[in-house]
């Protein structure tokens, strides 16, 4: 992909600073390792922990100067300009999320957590964490490559944020508490994978924007991605069995599945992987 266009305005360049944290002294709290890799839904641990209040001061947002961070912060512009569109057919405003660069570790509203979580999403701060050193491994051990590849991590954080603001989240928490593990587990692969179909929806309407263009071969990346990350595969890699009940995230099939879906309809009404009301 190539973005021509403006920053977003909205990153927080952390990278260099130790554990993400600006100042000291705060509650240490440690983020459970919901997953292998990212997507880590951090949802529902939020209302469980207690904040991190007064030992955060924020980092005024900068313009990365590096390419990669440039990269980053055009993905994220181009979802700023995506997503502000589908809510205000909503009649809704779409409220521009912060994205976060660290090394190593840092410290979120959601408690601290290391790169080791890949990628996440915090709702009580409704800030994107990213380490960027999450693109080699997504590469190197995961056989991901590519831009779009990369396009596609920030865009399914992104989705997790509009499902928070859409309530969606929130709905997730309430049911975390009323369901058995297994049943749970059931429950955040279909957020998942509405996030994925989220980020096709984006990739969808980034195509009308001005300063984007989608090259030969981006969505193959995306989807190359998509198929690396799936559960059943990830499971194989790690205990060499498949076990579904502990799938979080989708099979292969189904995140390659409902990005597409996204992709191709563009149609957020077509999103609905989980429907409340048969809870
Ligand atoms: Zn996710």
């Amino acid at each position: 992909m190539q973005w021509f266009g403006k920053g977003s305005g909205n990153i927080e360049d952390r990278r260099g600073m130790s554990g993400g944290t600006v100042l000291g002294g705060g509650l240490g709290i440690i983020v459970v390792v919901l997953g292998l890799i990212f997507g880590t839904d951090l949802t529902g641990v939020v209302n469980q922990l207690p904040l991190n209040t007064g030992s955060q001061t924020e980092v005024k947002p900068t313009d990365p100067t590096d390419a990669q961070g440039k990269f980053v912060d055009g993905v994220l512009e181009s979802t700023n300009q995506v997503w502000e569109k589908q809510f205000q057919k909503m009649g809704k405003t779409y409220e521009e999320p912060i994205l976060v660069l660290f090394e190593g570790s840092v410290q979120s509203a959601c408690g601290n957590a290391s790169a080791a979580v890949g990628p996440f999403y915090c709702p009580a701060d409704h800030k994107v964490y990213i380490d960027l050193s999450f693109y080699n491994e997504l590469k190197d051990r995961f056989g991901a490559a590519g831009d779009f590849a990369q396009a596609y991590v920030i865009a399914h954080e992104v989705g997790h944020h509009v499902q928070n603001l859409l309530g969606i989240s929130d709905k997730m928490d309430k049911y975390r508490r009323q369901l058995s593990e297994k049943e749970y587990n059931k429950l955040s692969v279909k957020l998942e994978l509405q996030a994925d179909f989220l980020a096709g929806l984006w990739a969808h309407d980034a195509q009308n924007l001005k300063d984007f263009k989608l090259e030969d071969g981006d969505i193959e990346e995306a989807l190359n991605a998509a198929n690396a990350i799936g559960d059943d595969k990830l499971q194989k890699q790690a205990q060499g069995e498949v076990v579904p009940d502990a799938f979080t995230h989708g099979t292969s099939a189904q995140r390659m599945q409902w990005f597409r879906k996204g992709f191709e309809t563009g149609d957020i009404k077509q999103g609905d992987t989980f429907n409340f009301e048969q809870l």
